[in-house]
């Protein structure tokens, strides 16, 4: 029997199935609560999972390598409590610690400081290659502690993430002097939108492993790091950003690094067009994923013997 067509394949990410003893859960975290400007992230995970379904037709075309060879399951959505943040953040951090390699579909950026507490009760704190038009190291936005603006603040100062170890792509927004040198003071590296259109997708790809090292490495993905041009579908859009084939371009020079877990945040289909937001956020994933099914095999490959 042949294959169905993309458009009829199951409603799950890249229409798995669902499977709790997967190695590597894709969840969604439909929470928006916390966001300081356009609401809607809450609908992320559903328009995500809609259109990974351009991407089940075939392999990677650089990794020549297919996710679905993964031991890899969408568990669905989360547990999140409604209009109540701490709340919420307890509740995903306990179903996150039950997930051994966790892919999350936001959702707003808040949900990464959970996330960050269960993999660092776990593991200790990852470094951390975080995409963003915004250094998210505000210690609160407008007198809300735990919002989306305020998530690596928050997991520097809980010990979450190694700051020295963690690299920023894509930084643009207006921001306060003091909350950007604080961020640089603790050892933060910050590549600016403007780098990346300068200096090229190789050379910030080495920036970045250079940055990170051989440690554990979480990917936070905030798909306001792309211009609104290929990410309209967002709360907070700023204009001059990554374009999506920077960001794949990027993505896909950082093989052999160890990743621990992902997440994709910010995409509010409601502002989005024709699915554009939708696809970019579900391609980085894919992209994340093929690039430890590409890890994998070459793990497998040193493993033969002769
Ligand atoms: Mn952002
Ligand atoms: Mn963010």
């Amino acid at each position: 029997m042949s294959e169905p067509p993309t458009f009829a394949v199951p409603p799950s990410f890249l229409g798995l199935p669902s499977d709790p003893n997967a190695a590597i859960c894709v969840a969604g975290i439909p929470l928006d609560i916390g966001v300081t400007n356009r609401s809607g992230a809450r609908f992320g995970p559903s328009a995500i999972r809609q259109a990974s379904r351009m991407l089940v037709d075939g392999d990677h075309p650089f990794h020549w390598v297919d996710p679905r060879q993964l031991s890899l399951a969408d568990i669905g959505d989360f547990a999140i409590a409604l209009g109540d943040i701490p709340k919420s953040l307890a509740l995903i951090e306990e179903q996150a610690s039950r997930v051994d390699h966790l892919v999350a579909l936001g959702g707003e950026h808040g949900i990464t400081l959970p996330l960050l507490r269960a993999l660092a009760k776990k593991r200790g704190p990852p470094a951390l290659v975080h995409f963003d038009a915004h250094v998210d190291t505000w210690p609160e936005n407008f007198g809300q502690i735990y919002a989306h603006g305020s998530v690596f603040y928050h997991a520097i100062e809980e010990d979450l993430i190694d700051p020295r170890r963690t690299v920023q792509i894509g930084i643009r927004s207006p921001v306060a002097r003091n909350i950007y040198d604080w961020t640089l003071a603790r050892g933060v590296t910050i590549i600016t939108a403007q780098d990346v259109h300068e200096a090229g997708p190789a050379d910030i790809a080495q920036r970045i492993r250079a940055g990170v090292g051989d440690a554990p490495v979480y990917l936070s993905f905030d798909i306001d790091a792309l211009d609104p041009a290929f990410a309209p579908g967002t709360g907070t859009p700023e204009i001059g950003g990554l374009s999506s084939w920077q960001a794949q371009a990027i993505i896909r020079r950082l093989t052999g690094l160890n990743f621990v877990g992902m997440d994709v945040v910010e995409v509010a289909p409601a502002y989005d067009v024709a699915e554009i937001t939708a696809l970019a956020g579900a391609t980085i994933a894919w992209e994340y994923l093929c690039l430890l099914a590409r890890t994998q095999n070459a793990t497998a490959k040193v493993k033969e013997p002769g």
